[in-house]
């Protein structure tokens, strides 16, 4: 929601909250913290104002200024009350700062900002854009109900076990301001070693791109702390177990201007949203440098398990890169009409649902630099002539990865930094990208290598069933 400083003060008096909690992404794209202890109403409010002086050298491997000292500055219309501090806490996300009091170019949230801000200059339009969280959690403790391999997939409790930990991170977040849509149990399930591994996933509503980062930040520390409430081990890693489902992190995204969603227009795709497919495409090698930073996160990048492997796009497929998923567009209220027949006319349906969606990315994303990366792509994708075309020569609609004529994903971290240098120029366009972060990226990728992994995937490749 959406907080003033008067709103703030006002709430710390009357609740009398003893803690302030400021919270920031680092270069990393981890959310780190800054604890407060409020000393009075005047520290409180100074603390707001003024924010607080880090050390930018241990929080940034790429710092564009010459000192380390930057500020972190609350976004007060952040502010949530922390579910977890025993000690009543107030937590507030916050935007980092150089010695001249410009925004930090290189942070995470700041490149975002700044690619939103050249996608609304160049086409009017504003991204939005919504995150599907997956992860496992772990227990050496037997199920009663074991759910078959493979077959978890909207399962319920008892036979999928530990659906508290979702419900209870959903309403977490749901009081902390974040747009959550559900929670649900994942396919993944399976016990190995004598550990039960339980996939889940929690997904999000569409909103601005950078509210979009910040929540999918906030919503991995959520899991986090309350799966280890539980006493459960939780990963977002991209890959657990070869043959065993893999996480995503999907992002579905959607092109807003005037409030009005130009993906659709009645049944059909509008040309906009085509465009915006096609500069998805034309970026999808180098996005995954943002979207897969590590390894493992091309072991998930494999056949047959509902993971994209090959650059192209389709409706309703989870085989492919970019799915084009159903929307309610095409209907009128006759499903509301038949659930409930003891109701009258429920009148015309929203037309605001039709989303794109991009499969590639996982729990290793800097989410933030790879929003800014989507949002870039759907800029390019909507202001470059040849997009229509390019994105209509993409379209499958048989299995996407049996269509082996199609260009493939990388393979590895080190591809993926070197398709991201190829295409530096487009990031580092109207100053999104700030001239050094791309190549600084990239040389941390490269550090991570290729070719045993690359050997590795194939092999794995044919084995995966
Ligand atoms: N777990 C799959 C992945 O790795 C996605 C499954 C789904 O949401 N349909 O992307
Ligand atoms: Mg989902
Ligand atoms: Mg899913
Ligand atoms: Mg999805």
């Amino acid at each position: 929601e959406k907080f003033t400083r008067a709103d703030i003060l006002r709430f710390v008096r009357e609740r009398d909250i003893p803690m302030l909690n400021l919270r920031y992404v680092g270069g990393d794209g981890r959310l780190k913290t800054l604890n407060f202890a409020i000393q009075s109403a005047a520290h409180l409010e100074r603390v707001l104002t003024m924010g607080e002086r880090v050390d930018g050298s241990s929080l940034f491997d790429f710092v564009d200024a010459v000192s380390s000292d930057l500020y972190v500055v609350p976004q007060l219309r952040t502010a949530f009350l922390n579910p977890f501090n025993p000690i009543p806490s107030l937590d507030i996300m916050c935007g980092f700062y150089d010695v001249n009091g410009n925004p930090l170019a290189s942070a995470p949230q700041q490149v975002l900002r700044k690619a939103q801000d050249a996608l609304e200059d160049a086409t009017g339009c504003r991204l939005e854009a919504l995150g599907e969280l997956e992860y496992y959690l772990f227990s050496a403790e037997e199920s009663l109900f074991p759910v078959e391999p493979q077959r978890g997939y909207h399962e319920a409790s008892p036979f999928s076990k530990w659906e508290e930990v979702r419900t209870e991170a959903l309403y977490h977040l749901a009081q902390m301001g974040c747009s959550v849509k559900y929670a649900h149990a994942e396919v993944g399930n399976f016990v190995a070693d004598g550990v039960q591994a339980v996939q889940q996933e929690i997904e999000f509503l569409p909103v601005d791109v950078v509210r979009a980062a910040d929540q999918m930040a906030l919503a991995k520390w959520v899991v986090r702390e309350v799966a280890h409430s539980h006493g459960i081990e939780v990963s977002f890693s991209p890959k657990i177990a070869v043959g065993q489902a893999g996480s995503g992190m999907h992002f579905h995204t959607r092109l807003m201007k005037d409030g009005v969603n130009q993906f659709s227009e009645g049944a059909g795709l509008t040309d906009a949203a085509r465009r915006v497919i096609g500069g998805y495409l034309l970026h999808a090698a180098s996005l995954t440098a943002f979207g897969n930073t590590v390894p493992t996160s091309f072991l998930r990048l494999v056949p047959r398990q509902e993971a994209p492997t090959a650059i192209c796009w389709g409706d309703r497929n989870r085989s492919v890169l970019v799915r084009v998923p159903l929307g309610w567009q095409n209907l009128d209220d006759r499903m509301f009409r038949d659930a409930n027949p003891q109701e009258g006319p429920a009148g015309a349906l929203p037309n605001d649902s039709q989303t794109v969606e991009l499969r590639s990315p996982d729990g290793s994303a800097n989410v933030h630099l790879l929003l800014a990366g989507v949002t870039v792509a759907a800029r390019i994708g909507l202001t470059d002539p040849a997009m229509l075309d390019y994105a209509n020569s993409r379209h499958v609609s048989g299995d996407a990865s049996q269509t082996v004529e199609l260009e493939q994903l990388p393979t590895s971290c080190a591809e993926a930094a070197r398709r991201l240098l190829a295409q530096r120029s487009a990031y580092e366009e109207r100053g999104v990208f700030p001239a050094g972060l791309v190549d600084a990226w990239a040389q941390k990728l490269i550090g991570l290598g290729d070719e045993t992994l690359r050997e590795d995937i194939a092999e794995k490749r044919v084995r995966v069933e």
